[in-house]
């Protein structure tokens, strides 16, 4: 009886409640010449001095031929403004700061209520951090006006702007897309100068360029739970660890290997023909297998911020003709969408709140075996644990209240967890101890560990009781509206 309410109050509140929810050879190797501050700066250079037939005017005008057909950084700040106006109901602009040369690096955010907080994962799109790799650039724009075009007519579309905060840079780098060259203004390579987790050489703050900090306040600002920054040069999706302690070349995974394997195959599947790489099996690849980098932006990610990121390789050219941008859009449209609608299709979700007093708690979310460790956010304690199918035991604590933990099948959908923590003052009893593991045997896909004492137990059937028939009132409420795609979300939510 009690497990049969248990499960009506789930499935009814997952109809009701919304989601939950580096390019190439050449890049990489690239390290030299980082004090050549002339306009077309070493990269140029180097490509010049290979090519000494070529005079140098005629070397500067072959670049800017490259250029012939991409939105220079006025046209961009133009589109940008351009597509919020248009789409002002689902889109806010606003400023991270500025480049080395004083351009406002512009961002959007997508959802039905931007620049509000809820209780909804965030995924963060970057593009050009390379100023030499544009097409992410382009096709972050494309991205941007096909999700207004498909607002509440495409699932997908619906699903991410109802369901996520999505937040579009579309060049990191204006300066270095000017001068037609990798690095930034300053001739420095934004995607060496994060602090990093093995040498310090990124740790003084004053020689940090200012796009770096732009990025590095945004993240302040906003509890990113994924995100990617666009490169050419290469076709594969790259993902941490990026550098080796001994700066050796191998395989190196991070705590959350698996699901960075997973997240990576997501856009890689999802791509025209980047899962069918013959040198990237299935279209991914460990960073520091490929070539180890130092003071890159996505282990920083993941290191300092809790964001999964992924650096993804969007084309072999790094200047495709800009008469193949619509073609590969195509081929990438449906990965973008993929990765950001992952948020809310897939993973772990919730809330956290105190027991005494219904406070949401920012607590940090755990899952048994992984050493990594999440935060629920500050304000509405929701928590957003992506993770690739399988069994887990998630465990939510913060100083001051008892553990609790529950576990989990994670299959197609997303699974919602919601923890009510208690203050330890308010507990008698010994703190359970909670290395008991979790029965995966059971065919339900789904069991939770409570350990809250008898009285209590009670009171949280009561609850459960209430909940179920609020559910069902909701439900009622809602289904015509939302039923079609929060069904195919099938996600299962339950209290510990
Ligand atoms: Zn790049």
């Amino acid at each position: 009886m009690i497990l049969s309410l248990l499960f009506l109050s789930l499935n009814l509140s997952s109809l009701f409640r919304c989601s939950i929810a580096r390019g190439g050879t050449l890049h990489r190797s690239d390290r030299s010449g980082y004090l050549d501050g002339s306009i077309y700066g070493h990269l140029g250079r180097r490509l010049y001095s290979e090519n000494n037939q070529m005079s140098e005017e005629e070397y500067i005008e072959k670049l800017e031929k490259l250029a012939e057909g991409y939105m220079s950084n006025s046209d961009l700040e133009k589109a940008m403004k351009e597509f919020n106006s248009r789409c002002s109901n689902i889109s806010r602009i606003y400023s991270i700061g500025k480049s080395v040369l004083g351009v406002p690096l512009w961002a959007v955010e997508i959802s039905d209520l931007p620049g509000a907080k809820e209780a909804e994962p965030a995924f963060k799109f970057i593009g050009n951090v390379h100023g030499d790799e544009p097409l992410g650039r382009e096709l972050l724009l494309l991205l941007a006006n096909w999700l207004c075009d498909n607002y509440m007519k495409d699932p997908l579309a619906t699903l991410i702007v109802d369901g996520v905060h999505l937040h579009i840079l579309p060049s990191m780098n204006p300066d270095g897309f000017s001068l037609r060259r990798r690095g930034n203004a300053n001739n420095i390579d934004l995607n060496r100068d994060f602090p990093d987790q093995f040498f310090r050489v990124n740790d003084d703050m004053d020689l940090r360029q200012p796009e770096t900090k732009a990025i590095m306040k945004w993240l302040e600002d906003v509890d990113f739970t994924a995100s990617a920054s666009l490169h050419g040069g290469a076709l594969v999706a790259n993902y941490p660890w990026d550098g080796t302690e001994d700066t050796k070349k191998y395989y190196y995974g991070c705590p959350d290997d698996k699901t960075f394997r997973f997240l990576a195959s997501v856009y890689s599947r999802s791509h025209y023909n980047m899962s069918l790489s013959k040198e990237f099996p299935g279209g991914i690849t460990n960073g520091a297998y490929w070539y180890p980098i130092y003071g890159g932006m996505q282990d920083w990610n993941y290191i300092h911020c809790g964001c999964f990121e992924l650096t993804l390789e969007i084309s072999d050219n790094k200047w495709p003709n800009a008469s193949e941008i619509p073609t590969l859009w195509g081929y990438n449209r449906m990965s973008m969408l993929s990765l950001v609608a992952g948020l809310v299709k897939t993973g772990l979700h919730g809330r956290i709140f105190s027991s005494d007093n219904g406070r949401p708690l920012p607590a940090s979310v755990a899952i048994r075996g992984i050493n990594y460790t999440i935060a629920a956010s500050k304000t509405l304690a929701d928590y957003h644990r992506l993770l690739a199918p399988g069994k887990y035991e998630v465990i939510a604590s913060m100083p001051g209240y008892r553990s609790k933990s529950a576990c989990v099948v994670l299959g197609e959908g997303a699974v919602k967890v919601d923890f009510v923590l208690d203050p330890e003052t308010s507990y008698n009893g010994t703190q359970p101890l909670l290395d008991s593991g979790c029965d995966f045997d059971s065919k339900t896909g789904f069991q939770v560990l409570d350990f809250l004492p008898a009285s209590q137990l009670e009171i949280s059937m009561l609850l459960i009781l209430i909940l179920a028939f609020f559910c069902f009132l909701m439900k009622r409420r809602v289904r015509s509206n939302h039923l079609n795609y929060k069904q195919s979300l099938g996600a299962r939510r339950v209290v510990v």
